[in-house]
């Protein structure tokens, strides 16, 4: 084998949505990635993640740009823009459904709740979201019809016992970052805490860990660095890269950056976010103290 076949070029990508201010985590994820990569001698990606068309505006995108500029963060080529791809998403969706490891879904978050409250040993997501019932897992196609022809609203779920059997295996994932609480190496994945998790909705035919998992390979994504809020994520984005035969990057999540509170920063936090600190006279060198950089 030649040297250059044998020596595989490394990829990053810093995956942000425009939903609301960045702030001093996004900082630090950011940063950390370029660093990562530059060390590497890999390529740094952006990836903007705005399949909400809701709540990611272009005005919110411009100024997530600017704020990624303004802190010294390069990538390298055009970034990829997720509301642009949905027809890709929606071929995954269409053959998890075709081979039934995708159904409809119909109770809201509401209902969800609502049955959740009246069993204590309901289960939750690692989000603290209760599990679906699975209510529909077995509906005939003629029952399927029927409530969608009524316009009632549903989203698709993956039918999470089903998709575990058709994995086949126990999966893995290479963790290499300090923020998993201590869980580096081989890390067994458990994609059965999410339950019966949102693939695509009614209008969206896609969800986050679609989208992520599906550009992760398009792109060739060999290391995704993130906070570790995304930790158990990873155990779904394992499972979904199994079912549809996608490479699994090397994943390293890190530290997050909490508030006074010892809270996680949120995006509707003012005082963290990077815009506010800029306008009260904070430079990006200080930013990068401000986050351990
Ligand atoms: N778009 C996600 C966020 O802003 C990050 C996704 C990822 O890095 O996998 O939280």
């Amino acid at each position: 084998m030649t040297q250059a076949r044998a020596q595989k070029r490394l990829v990053f990508r810093f995956a942000p949505s425009p939903n609301g201010r960045l702030h001093l985590g996004h900082a630090l994820s950011a940063l950390l990635n370029l660093k990562m990569a530059r060390e590497a001698g890999g390529a740094m990606l952006l990836r903007i993640e705005d399949i909400d068309r809701v709540r990611c505006t272009p005005k919110l995108e411009a100024m997530m740009l600017a704020d990624l500029e303004w802190i010294g963060f390069e990538w390298d080529g055009e970034p990829r823009r997720q509301s642009m791809h949905f027809g890709q998403y929606k071929a995954a969706l269409d053959e998890l459904q075709a081979r039934g490891l995708v159904y409809p879904a119909f109770l809201s978050r509401t209902q969800i709740k609502a049955l959740a409250a009246a069993d204590p040993l309901w289960p939750s997501d690692p989000d603290g979201a209760p599990h679906y019932p699975g209510s529909e897992r077995s509906h005939s196609l003629a029952q399927t019809e029927a409530l969608m022809a009524g316009g009632a609203d549903f989203a698709l779920r993956i039918d999470m016992e089903k998709a575990i059997a058709a994995a086949g295996k126990p999966l893995s994932w290479r963790e290499t970052g300090a923020g998993s609480g201590g869980k580096t190496g081989m890390v067994e994945a458990r994609p059965q805490c999410w339950g019966d998790a949102i693939l695509g909705r009614k209008d969206t035919p896609a969800s986050y860990h679609l989208a992520c998992v599906l550009d992760d390979a398009l792109q060739g994504v060999t290391h995704v660095v993130r906070g570790a809020d995304l930790f158990h994520a990873t155990s779904i984005h394992l499972l979904l890269q199994e079912l549809l035969a996608l490479p699994a990057p090397v994943y390293h999540h890190h530290r997050l950056i909490l508030g006074p509170d010892g809270t996680k920063l949120s995006k509707s936090r003012a005082d963290t976010a990077i815009a506010h600190l800029r306008d009260a006279g904070v430079t990006p060198p200080e930013i990068r103290r401000m986050i351990g950089l």
